[in-house]
């Protein structure tokens, strides 16, 4: 597949030129998809017997569901595919970001490229902003051609594409020709000859002026079709031939804008040309298709994933602070965000008040390692790749990381930086630069950013060569913003070492890239939670790197942890070190309940809770003869489905309303209520307290919570905190 992109100044023909272009290759045999990418959208009209097919953009804007790939492709003459971005109203909103927006629906569509020979983009280029420069990038074309009269608000135009092809190609350039459209200026093929050759490219092909052009148009049709035995439809077969042929692309060399006024005054009025000596950076090179320049990561294309955990509203975060949340772990690495201030300073903060909380001893490295390129308008209006590149190559220089992962935020997806150019561009010059997939909410909620992140890592580090080691353990997917996480991690180590275990790998916990380089050491993987991210990251290293798993994540409670050990010792043919660490186990905490069940034996206990994990919370209620009146679950954004042992022993009621929970609790009467998050209006007159969303580990943890519930019951009966209201004048 080959993948060209015409640019030329509105008006000046190059609609018509790139659908006469596309019959020449059809003719000849070639699959082509032209896609149009102005907002005026007519550039397959005359493909389509002067139809006006629906734009991407308005189909996006106008459905809840968005279009499918037989919504946006209609099959126009010659069996050419036709594709409309579409676009605003002129001065409203932003076209070049709809480009973009059109180029991530084509992305995720599941549209493949390679089904054609030739994919033709016809963009606007008046406006080379970074939208409108989005087909010029390296995942989108190879070739740039441009079209060109000789007058000069259209040269100037073609020289500002030159330009951009500068600012956003690899390092041979793209430029492929210039192709001319008179219109009948003074010296104008002359013009058009000095003018390529200045830019250091060439003049393929000069159409003439002909009424031909404007009779086809009138009838809805390209030259092609109209009058296919016409000098001109020569003109055009000639000049696809030449195309398909593979011609040299070039790196331009812009000219000045005096430069440029001076060419038009020689060629207009006939004065004098003066030679301006151009400087050599020019470099032709013969047409490979997608030149691949990047050295240390040859995968760029950002691939298309589901952004939301669960499809439902609000999104819960952005990515780009998931993805930090997991990159922080590596204590010899760099992340970048490419962001303004305040997404640094958001991410930051959550991870750092949950570790201070948790007094976690994985804070110290955390702010160091995080730099933010801090865009502002100034990097709007004029773009921000020239500041990402300069703090990428002054953290390499301070910092000397392993690796500098860059995250992305949403105004630079909106704006269109181009920052896989920088990352090539780098990567090639020997700084390893890993991008992870992000754009802030444009990329999805803060869950997936944390998986991007660790897909990231894993292909970027885990050594598949290396081979298990005997009674080693990884640790998948800990919790790094649960302030239970270094305790959880300390009960879990005491039992992997009862049992003779190693800790091998913390896949992405306070760990260093050498670590995950030997992953694969680890003989068993353990997953930190059976949640639905823990989950995605099992399959994402079973799939991918074979990883074995143990049929048990990190336990909660007496009864899970004792199954935990078990499954454990069974398979590291350790049973008889699993027995002991149970029975003295299991002594303690007949012990340790035997005091609880004094205070809280008969209490009529309701649950609230998004989260759907409760066997433990369930199993310690019942040990300590509590009475459950009521499991109420509330639909979560991440978790679904609700899975217990203990499901005919208590009452459920999944997809449960937050405003019914007022009444039920007054009708229900229960002495605890224990919930995610405490409400702010208490009714009854019960005591309320917190589930963790992630709790402590091991056999202990339900206990733990257990006697949170005790003390929280004896302080109210003995102080009547309650009337404390009455003083601040917020009693009803
Ligand atoms: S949603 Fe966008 S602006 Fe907000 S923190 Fe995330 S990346 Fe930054």
């Amino acid at each position: 597949m080959r993948s060209l992109a015409i640019y030329g100044k509105g008006g000046i023909g190059k609609s018509t030129i790139t659908a006469n272009i596309s019959v020449a290759l059809a003719e000849s045999g070639y699959r082509v998809l032209q896609i149009g990418c102005d907002p005026k959208h007519d550039s397959t009209r005359l493909l389509l017997g002067g139809f006006t097919q629906s734009t991407v953009l308005d189909l996006l804007k106008e459905r809840s569901n968005p279009p499918t790939l037989g919504d946006v492709i209609l099959t126009g003459y010659k069996g050419i595919k036709c594709i409309e971005a579409g676009g605003p109203e002129p001065g409203v909103g932003c076209a070049g970001r709809g480009i973009i927006s059109m180029a991530t629906f084509l992305n995720k569509s599941g549209l493949d490229l390679n089904d054609f020979d030739f994919v033709i983009y016809d963009v606007l280029g008046d406006v080379v902003c970074g939208g409108f420069g989005v087909p010029m990038r390296n995942e989108y074309s190879n070739e740039i051609y441009v079209v060109s009269s000789g007058e000069l608000m259209s040269l100037y135009a073609a020289n500002n594409i030159a330009k951009g092809i500068r600012n956003f190609s690899n390092p041979c350039g793209k430029l492929a020709g210039i192709i001319g459209n008179e219109r009948g200026v003074k010296g104008e093929d002359q013009l058009l000859e000095e003018f390529a050759e200045r830019l250091g490219t060439r003049l393929l092909t000069i159409f003439p002026r002909r009424e031909l052009f404007r009779e086809a148009e009138l009838n809805c049709m390209t030259i092609m079709e109209y009058a296919p035995q016409s000098e001109l439809a020569d003109q055009f077969r000639k000049l696809a031939e030449l195309i398909a042929s593979g011609p040299g692309t070039v790196l331009p060399a812009p000219l000045e804008e005096d430069e440029l006024l001076e060419l038009n005054l020689v060629y207009c009025d006939g004065r004098s040309l003066r030679r301006v000596p151009r400087p050599e950076r020019t470099r032709t090179m013969a047409f490979e298709p997608t030149p691949d320049f990047s050295i240390a990561r040859p995968q760029l294309k950002r691939e298309v994933r589901p952004t939301h955990f669960a499809d439902r509203d609000p999104l819960h975060g952005c990515t780009l602070g998931g993805a930090h949340n997991v990159t922080a772990q590596l204590r010899d690495c760099v992340t970048v965000m490419h962001s303004p201030a305040g997404c640094a300073y958001m991410s930051i903060d959550g991870l750092m008040s949950v570790g201070y909380r948790g007094k976690l001893s994985a804070l110290p490295h955390l702010l160091p390692n995080l730099l933010s390129t801090s865009i502002g308008e100034e990097h709007v209006v004029f773009g921000g790749e020239g500041h990402l590149e300069e703090l990428i190559i002054d953290a390499h220089r301070r910092l000397r990381p392993r690796a500098i992962f860059l995250i992305t935020s949403c105004p630079v997806s909106i704006i269109g930086d181009n920052w896989d150019q920088i990352v090539r561009k780098l990567c090639s010059g020997g700084i390893k630069v890993i991008p992870v997939q992000s754009e802030g909410v444009i990329g999805g909620d803060y869950q997936r950013g944390m998986v991007n992140a660790y897909r990231a890592i894993a292909d970027e580090f885990i050594d598949r060569t290396v081979s298990p080691q005997p009674d080693r353990l990884n640790l998948v997917g800990e919790r790094n913003t649960s302030r239970f996480a270094d305790r959880n991690f300390a009960s879990m180590k005491e039992i992997f070492e009862g049992l003779g275990l190693r800790v091998n790998c913390r896949f992405v916990r306070d760990t260093t890239t050498e670590e995950v380089r030997n992953f694969l050491r680890g003989e068993v993987s353990v997953l930190a939670s059976k949640d639905a991210l823990c989950t995605e990251l099992r399959s994402l290293l079973y799939d991918g790197y074979g990883a074995e798993f143990l049929d048990a994540a990190f336990p909660v409670g007496f009864h899970e942890t004792v199954e935990f050990v078990t499954k454990l010792g069974e398979r590291f043919g350790r049973e008889r070190a699993a027995d002991d660490l149970v029975a003295s186990a299991e002594r303690d905490y007949t012990a340790a309940k035997g005091s609880l069940k004094r205070a809280l034996s008969g209490k009529k206990v309701m649950i609230f809770s998004y989260t759907q994990h409760l066997d433990w919370l369930i199993a310690t209620l019942l040990d300590l003869d509590m009475q459950i009146l009521k499991l109420c679950l509330y639909d979560s954004c991440t978790e679904r489905n609700f899975r217990s042992a203990y499901k005919g022993l208590v009452d459920v009621e999944s997809g449960y309303p937050p405003e019914k929970r007022g009444q039920d609790i007054i009708d229900m009467k229960p002495d605890l209520v224990l919930t995610n998050y405490i409400p702010r209006e208490l009714v009854g007159d019960a005591v309320y307290d917190i589930i963790p969303l992630s709790p402590l580990n091991g056999f202990y943890g339900g206990l733990e919570q257990a006697r949170a519930w005790a003390q929280k019951m004896r302080v109210r009966f003995q102080e009547g905190w309650r009337e404390d209201a009455e003083l601040f004048d917020l009693a009803p």
